[in-house]
């Protein structure tokens, strides 16, 4: 199939048009740049554009099978500061890019979707029943598009799979390609550059959850078990099935201190790091029910926690190398 990849300059989209490429697919990269890095898609078509401009999609999409779309801002915190960012681009950006699918009679899309859209769920681990209450624009702005999807699948016959992530965390194990975000805000990365001394303290935001040490418990998930996941996905939907939601997570849970922990462990050396108020909108734990995932995609995460320090932590040793 050939695959547009929108988006797929930046962070999670790169990883996944390996895992295409891998999997036997063409693809077309669409990316306006913005956050996302040329450098990350060596050797692939790169389209150079923005998911508003409709004569440029309108200009690809013949050529296109499906569609895996990325493209999204995707800080909380800057979504509850700076709504209008987001409902423009996550918003009405997704909806350009859903009506030229339309009118393009590309039928199958892949949406990169976020745990966020459940908001701070009742319980843990969370399956794709909870109710989806997002508690930031942020959330908000993907749960519309989920909705949309919903409605052009009714209405125009588009099939789609919204993958709810969890923690994306980790690099492509060549060390090629990982996580650069700018300004970065995972923790991760700031873990690891506290470590490596390249970066400044860690802030431990909350220690006084009611977790088994105090600190928050999330799921994180290897970028390429998120990666194959949406092989897994566009392959379902073209053998004809219907449209579905999925988390994608380990299911398993770890807190902000065990991932210090690991960091240390991997990079042999200490996190510098402080306690510091909890930050706003960051529920204590969320934990993904991978069951469906399982049992539709027949998809697992293979990857764990050490696995994904280790390759973040290799990414970062040859970012800086190259830089010195
Ligand atoms: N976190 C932290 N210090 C940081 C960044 C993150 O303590 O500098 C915590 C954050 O409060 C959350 C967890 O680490 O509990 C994961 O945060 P991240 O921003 O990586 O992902 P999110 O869960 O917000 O998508």
């Amino acid at each position: 199939m050939v695959v547009l990849v929108v988006g797929g300059a930046g962070y999670i989209g790169s990883h996944a048009c390996r895992a295409l490429r891998h999997g036997g697919h063409d693809v077309i990269v669409y990316d306006n740049l913005c956050t996302g890095f040329e450098s990350l898609v060596q050797g692939f078509e790169l389209v150079k554009a923005d998911v508003l401009d409709g004569a440029a999609l309108g200009r690809v999409l013949p050529r296109v099978d499906a569609i895996m779309h990325f493209a999204a801002h995707a800080y909380v915190g800057e979504s509850v500061a700076n709504p209008r960012k987001y409902f423009r681009n996550n918003v009405e950006g997704g909806l350009s890019l859903l009506n030229a699918a339309a009118d393009a009679g590309v039928k199958k899309i892949i949406f990169s979707s976020t745990c966020a859209v459940y908001g701070v769920p009742a319980k843990v681990p969370i399956d794709e029943d909870t109710p989806r209450q997002p508690v930031n624009p942020y959330g908000v702005s993907k749960l519309f598009f989920e909705n949309a999807l919903a409605a052009y699948d009714r209405a125009y016959g588009i099939r789609y799979a919204s993958l709810r992530y969890f923690n994306a965390a980790g690099a492509d194990e060549s060390g090629e390609i990982g996580e650069m975000h700018d300004p970065e805000t995972h923790l991760i990365p700031l873990a690891l550059a506290a470590a490596a001394g390249t970066g400044p303290e860690l802030q431990v935001f909350g220690t006084d959850y009611a977790t088994p040490d105090g600190t928050c418990v999330r799921d994180y998930i290897h970028v390429n078990d998120l990666a194959s996941a949406h092989v897994k996905a566009l392959e379902l939907l073209s053998e004809g099935n219907m449209s579905f939601a999925v988390n994608l997570g380990t299911g398993s849970g770890y807190s902000v201190q065990e991932v210090i922990s690991s960091v240390e462990a991997v990079a042999g050396k200490r996190v510098s790091r402080k306690s510091a108020p909890r930050r706003a909108g960051d529920p204590p734990a969320l934990v993904a029910n991978p069951a469906k995932a399982e049992m539709l995609l027949g998809w697992k995460a293979t990857r764990g926690l050490r696995e994904i320090v280790e390759t973040a932590w290799n990414f970062a040793q040859r970012k800086a190398a190259v830089a010195r």
